[in-house]
């Protein structure tokens, strides 16, 4: 009687569980952002080997997640000398990959090609600079790079470059740039109309409001923020202010939640700056290996996982966010930008890319309806990429 009863009671969750899973497998599902390419080089691991414990992606991962279409991020700091360069070092990574695991990976140039390897059940790939700094101010780089798959640029990281400026250095250094330039410049917006005419998805996560601004007004296309949240949730300056997000919606683009704990919780940064006071020694050794500071912080933090748990949100903080935006624009765009192997810690239940099918579920029990979690996993972003490609020769398929 008991177990009969009990398991009435589980008949609910059961059902959702089942559904979600159906959804899931059924749905296109979009990440657009993965910095696994730079954990490669810092790590020094391959994506095509099980890399569990190590990071947050590999191939097999990406599979047991079911995610379709992974936008590879594009990176490195401002202070590398010859960011172009190390874009291509990281694509040759990309590229040998994917010559090794032609079964598994595909580079994809187009949303018809993309569709196409979902098809043959290979993870679709393609590239998503970040940092306008790696075109070293030229447009024919800019070209170059979208030639070798390139689909979108987020016009600045923390750092600005001549011709943006970033959030960062828009709000920690306003008297300095009032004297020099805020916002885009001539050259700042010849590159966003450039990107317009390729086919490049013009992304805006990272940028200062002014530069912000001045893309919505001069692109003709449809914009993400590839990995932002919401300010009003978590003051930092690179999450999304409400008039940005409701511009956004307006120009018809879409805005993936980034899965980083000081971007979800406005008290992760306290915590994790008392956790990195506690590990200074260790984080500063690694730093002096010549491993960029983001990945010293995280290789201590995945060596004091227990300690580090305290500070992670929830799942829910995070899906507040999006429930926030789209009740601001609505759920035609949002999408995912987990920010996965370029964070050092992520909200409890997301500890890796096998964790999409748990955010499917939970959409699901928030009272989502089944289109719109297909839309929020991949349809609302695989949208935008079509809309940049009309009259480009990306739509010649
Ligand atoms: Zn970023």
């Amino acid at each position: 009687m008991q177990t009969k009863f009990l398991f009435l009671l589980l008949l609910p969750v059961l059902g959702l569980s089942q559904n979600a899973a159906r959804i899931h497998k059924k749905a296109i599902v979009v990440d657009t952002h993965n910095d696994i390419l730079t954990a490669s080089i810092e790590k020094k691991v391959s994506m095509d080997d099980n890399l569990k414990g190590k990071t947050h992606s590999d191939l097999q991962r990406w599979k047991e997640g079911g995610l379709d279409v992974q936008l590879f991020s594009v990176w490195c700091d401002g202070d590398k000398p010859e960011p172009y360069q190390f874009a291509n070092r990281e694509m040759d990574i990309l590229d040998a990959i994917i010559q090794k695991n032609p079964t598994k990976i595909a580079l994809t140039r187009n949303t018809y090609e993309m569709k196409q390897a979902v098809k043959a059940g290979k993870l679709a790939a393609m590239f998503g600079v970040e940092g306008g700094h790696m075109i070293e101010n030229s447009l024919e780089k800019l070209d170059q790079l979208f030639a070798r798959g390139t689909r979108y640029m987020t016009l600045t990281w923390n750092n600005s470059t001549s011709w943006a400026t970033s959030a960062w250095d828009e709000t920690s250094k306003k008297d300095s740039l009032a004297k020099t330039h805020k916002g885009l410049t001539d050259f700042g917006k010849q590159v966003v109309k450039r990107m317009n005419e390729l086919g490049m998805v013009v992304d805006l996560s990272h940028v200062g409001e002014q530069t912000f601004w001045d893309a919505i007004a001069t692109t003709t296309k449809p914009v993400i923020a590839s990995h932002s949240n919401a300010w009003s949730l978590c003051p930092v300056p690179r999450n999304l202010k409400d008039d940005q997000i409701l511009a956004i919606g307006k120009n018809g683009g879409v805005i993936s939640l980034n899965f980083f704990s000081g971007f979800v919780d406005s008290n992760y940064r306290k915590k994790d700056a008392r956790f990195q006071l506690a590990h200074k020694a260790e984080i500063d050794s690694l730093k002096a290996t010549g491993m960029q500071t983001e990945y010293a912080v995280t290789m201590v933090t995945e060596k004091y996982a227990e300690e580090a748990m305290d500070a992670r949100p929830t799942l829910e903080q995070l899906l507040e966010h999006l429930d926030y935006i789209v009740k601001l624009i609505g759920t035609e765009h949002v999408g995912l930008g987990s920010d996965f192997d370029g964070i050092s810690s992520a909200p409890r239940g997301l500890d890796d890319v096998t964790c999409y099918p748990t955010i499917t579920r939970a959409l699901l029990q928030r009272g989502y309806t089944p289109k719109q979690v297909t839309n929020i996993l991949g349809g609302n972003i695989l949208r935008v990429l079509k809309a940049n490609e009309k009259g480009t020769e990306l739509s010649k398929n």
